[in-house]
């Protein structure tokens, strides 16, 4: 019986043994499944850092438009590439694109199909290049390209017709056709800088030389560029200045009836007059103005300018004609346009038929939509408006007729190539043959001798201007030709 009363207690230890143990496993197990649950847990938080981490340096990298490299990721590919290629003595050639346009498809069409016209040009891009060069974007429609391996400057060269070729190609945005028109600049390495930056700064100057010498092209960069761009950066900076000081000065050149030379009106042509550098003509600083945002202020200067000076006649009683005065495309834009010109007729009380305008048809091709809207806006307030340079744009039919202009202005180098070509000749004819169908009035310009204005009134032009008749004069001299009301001398007189 001791016995048996000493078995319990000794069976409960094994038994309490047991449990404890097997609790403690127990225990382990949990303890292992949590440490390996962390484990996993970690591993997943750390690669959900890691790809965090990527998509950080993907975005520090990247266009988040176009998922093209962006300018830091350009720079620091160029900070490895150079000093690669000047060890295998290899060429690296940088491009900066910029299209011409942009602003007016953002404005029109809205920002999405900006976003997505930009898209677009990505990809043209992407396809006009193989695929081991880059393509980058550095913000708003500045692209750059970079490529290693070509064969030579021409095939450089044949690279950006393709390019302008492909991007500057009409592409269907939010259900409308629309076009921008790519300028490239070209820097090459060694040759045109040794760093990054530098290549990349000399392709920009490059792009602004390309931009001079009319949108729709490619150069090369030259050495002489800088000086060009550092006096840009002056002559803009003066008439910046010189708009404050009233430094601009207007010129009237006449229009006459071809037969009768009877005055039928006058163009107003911009000067500036440079307290150093003279009477500088419109190509040296409307171009520029348009660049550096002084277009608007500029062109309200000369609608203020020329109302006053009609204002001026009429009070002199002198017999009027209507006064032509040339826009920029991003002149009529400007929301405060319309507003401002109204206001200036009211101060001078002018009605609206004293004052006509004209526009070139490149500015109008350009983006048709808005050009169109701009121009139905002035024709609804009864201003004339002509198509300036005609037969240099490239219009086609259908959009000339949708203008709602009266007049076009048939460019000088057609009068001028007429006489030595018979192809611009019959041009020209065809052209005014086109416009009385359209009843539209013809305007000849750049007429400097009696010959074209005869076959010009054979071709049946109403209308001519040139030299023939008279220069741009200043305002004195055209208040002589106002009270004369004839320009040059009357055919068979
Ligand atoms: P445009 O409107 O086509 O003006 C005619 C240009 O041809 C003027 O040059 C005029 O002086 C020139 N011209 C006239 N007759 C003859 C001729 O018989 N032979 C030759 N060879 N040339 C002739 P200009 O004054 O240098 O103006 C150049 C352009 O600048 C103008 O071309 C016009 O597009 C632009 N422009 C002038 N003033 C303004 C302005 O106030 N605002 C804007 N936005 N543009 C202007
Ligand atoms: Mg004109
Ligand atoms: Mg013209």
């Amino acid at each position: 019986a001791p016995d048996a009363a000493m078995r319990p207690p000794a069976q409960a230890p094994g038994a309490a043994a047991f449990v404890i143990s097997a609790l403690v496993l127990l225990l382990a197990a949990v303890v292992q499944r949590a440490q390996r649950e962390l484990a996993r847990q970690g591993a997943q938080i750390r690669a959900e850092l890691e790809s965090a981490r990527q998509a950080l340096v993907h975005q520090a990298f990247h266009d988040a438009l176009t998922a093209l490299p962006n300018r830091a990721k350009v720079l620091a590919q160029l900070q490895e590439l150079l000093p690669a290629a000047g060890r295998e003595g290899l060429d690296v050639a940088v491009m900066f694109i910029d299209l011409d346009g942009f602003k007016s498809i953002n404005d029109t069409l809205g920002h999405e199909a900006g976003d997505e016209f930009l898209r677009r040009v990505a990809e043209a891009l992407s396809v006009s290049v193989r695929p081991r060069d880059t393509v980058a974007r550095f913000g708003g429609d500045e692209f750059v390209v970079v490529l290693e391996r070509f064969r030579s400057r021409e095939n450089l060269g044949a690279i950006c017709e393709k390019i302008l070729a492909r991007v500057g190609a009409p592409v269907l945005v939010a259900g409308q056709k629309v076009t921008a028109t790519p300028s490239i600049g070209v820097a090459v390495f060694p040759d045109d800088g040794a760093e990054p930056t530098e290549l990349l700064r000399h392709a920009d100057i490059a792009l602004y030389a390309a931009k001079e010498r009319g949108k729709a092209g490619f150069c090369f960069y030259e050495p002489q560029m800088i000086a060009r761009a550092s006096e840009r950066l002056a002559l803009s900076t003066d008439l910046r200045e010189g708009l404050g000081r009233d430094e601009l000065r207007v010129c009237y050149q006449p229009k006459v009836d071809l037969r009768s030379r009877r005055l039928v009106g006058l163009e107003a042509l911009a000067r500036w007059a440079h307290p150093t550098r003279g009477h500088l003509p419109p190509s040296m600083f409307i171009p520029l103005a348009e660049d550096c945002g002084l277009i608007a202020r500029l062109g309200e200067r000369v609608v203020r300018e020329v109302a006053g000076q009609i204002a001026r006649w009429r009070a002199e009683g002198l017999p009027l004609v209507p006064v032509a005065i040339n826009l920029s495309m991003q002149e009529i834009q400007g929301a405060n346009f319309v507003p401002s010109l109204l206001r200036t007729l009211a101060e001078t009380g002018l009605d609206r038929h004293a004052i006509e305008f004209e526009i070139t048809e490149t500015a109008a091709m350009t983006d048709v939509h808005t050009t169109l809207r701009h121009l139905r806006e002035l024709e609804a307030l009864g201003f004339r408006i002509a198509i300036d340079d005609f037969g240099t744009g490239f219009s086609s039919l259908s959009h000339l007729r949708q203008l709602p202009a009266r007049t076009i202005k048939i460019d000088q180098s057609f009068v001028h190539g007429a006489d030595a070509s018979h192809h611009d000749r019959e041009i020209t004819e065809a052209i005014i043959a086109l416009a009385r169908k359209l009843r539209l009035h013809t305007v000849a310009e750049g007429v400097e001798s009696e010959q074209q204005a005869s076959w010009l009134v054979q071709a049946g032009c109403d209308i001519g201007q040139g030299y023939l008749f008279g220069r741009p004069l200043p305002p004195g001299e055209t208040a002589t030709l106002l009270a004369a009301g004839f320009a040059g001398v009357p055919v068979g007189a």
